[in-house]
């Protein structure tokens, strides 16, 4: 279960301690239609005076982030910089409208900026993997008929500036190191405050759930599968490895314990990988339909493609590390325990 935040909570004093010039975060929990519920925009009280996410761009999301800044004694026009940490719509929706309002830069990974303006066909780049699966008709047509009811989000005519991680996000007197760590979407970036230990983490790093590796093309290479949850391990280490003191996430509520969360990611993939190789075991030869009904059998809609996309990014792992095999007949992937595992 998601634990829900009331909005506007000051996370940091708004003032100078030892000298240090500390910056004033607010977040601001804006409803969403989706199951996931409310998103977390944080609003910096420094200057350039900037946002982390924005929330889904519904009526509902509009006032209640008006009000969430308006308690903070700013007004949507104000807002100079707005930091996406990727293009889902309950991150970024609103991004198009406070642009509009304020004229601010919006900061976004290119792989993402290309989901936003439609650059991507989101179904055309995954049909290649997805015929692979062995998905009957009726299942195909009832994903692709669960369409989103938002608005998808856009970015017509907004001052973009593409980051790609490594660079500093500068405030007067502080800076944040801006961070790719992709895995949930291929460029996913978050904010790193080194200075305070805190990583602005969006659906990086969330306190009760776990981030689905979404199925995605490689940007570089569309042809093949991002391997998206080997390269979200891999981030996972080494966030592990900066020994950061809290996250403020995208959903939920803040990590006090980063390092308890991250090592129960890692049992939660752990789990799953177990759990694969125990469902081949016991059916054989499958393919990545029939596994993700045998695991999740209750799915419908657009959950079916986040079980798919669970299954298979698992299943690229587990075939990176030789656990098991890959057969095709008739343009199907089917799976299999490698010999002696
Ligand atoms: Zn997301
Ligand atoms: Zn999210």
């Amino acid at each position: 279960m998601l634990f829900f935040v009331r909005q506007g909570v000051i996370l940091f004093p708004d003032s100078a301690i030892g000298g240090r010039i500390m910056l004033s975060v607010h977040r601001i929990s804006i409803p969403t239609p989706y199951p996931v519920g409310p998103v977390n925009a944080y609003l910096i009280k420094g200057d350039p005076l900037t946002m982390v996410d924005c929330g889904p761009d519904t009526p509902e999301a509009r006032e209640v982030l008006t009000a969430g800044l308006k308690e903070q004694g700013v007004s949507p026009e104000d807002i100079k910089r707005i930091v996406l940490t990727h293009a889902h719509p309950d991150h970024s929706g609103m991004a198009q409208w406070l642009w509009k309002e304020s004229g601010a830069e919006v900061y976004v990974h290119p792989y993402e900026y290309r989901k936003i303006t439609g650059e991507q066909d989101f179904i055309k780049e995954r049909l290649p993997f997805i015929v692979k699966m062995g998905i009957p008709m009726n299942i195909l047509l009832e994903m692709a008929g669960d369409r989103d009811k938002v608005p998808r989000p856009t970015l017509s005519g907004v001052n973009t500036v593409a980051v790609t991680g490594g660079e500093k996000l500068r405030f007067d007197g502080r800076e944040m190191d801006i961070m790719h760590l992709p895995g949930h979407a291929t460029g996913h970036i978050c904010l790193y405050d080194s200075r305070e230990g805190e990583l602005f983490s969006g659906d990086f790093l969330l306190l009760d759930i776990t981030p689905n590796p979404l199925l995605e093309a490689d940007p570089e290479n569309p042809e093949r599968r991002y391997p998206s949850l080997s390269r979200y391990l891999e981030c996972l280490e080494l966030v592990d490895g900066l020994g950061i003191k809290r996250a403020l996430p995208g959903h939920g509520g803040i990590i006090e314990d980063p390092g308890a969360v991250i090592a129960s990611s890692r049992e939660h993939h752990q789990r799953r990988f177990d759990r694969l190789l125990e469902i081949l075991g016991d059916n054989g030869k499958m393919n990545t339909y029939n596994i993700s009904s045998t695991m999740y059998p209750d799915l419908r809609g657009f959950h079916i493609f986040l079980g798919l996309s669970e299954v298979q990014a698992h299943l690229d792992v587990l075939l990176e590390q030789g656990c098991i095999k890959v057969e095709y007949s008739q343009g199907v992937a089917f799976y299999l325990k490698a010999p002696g595992e």
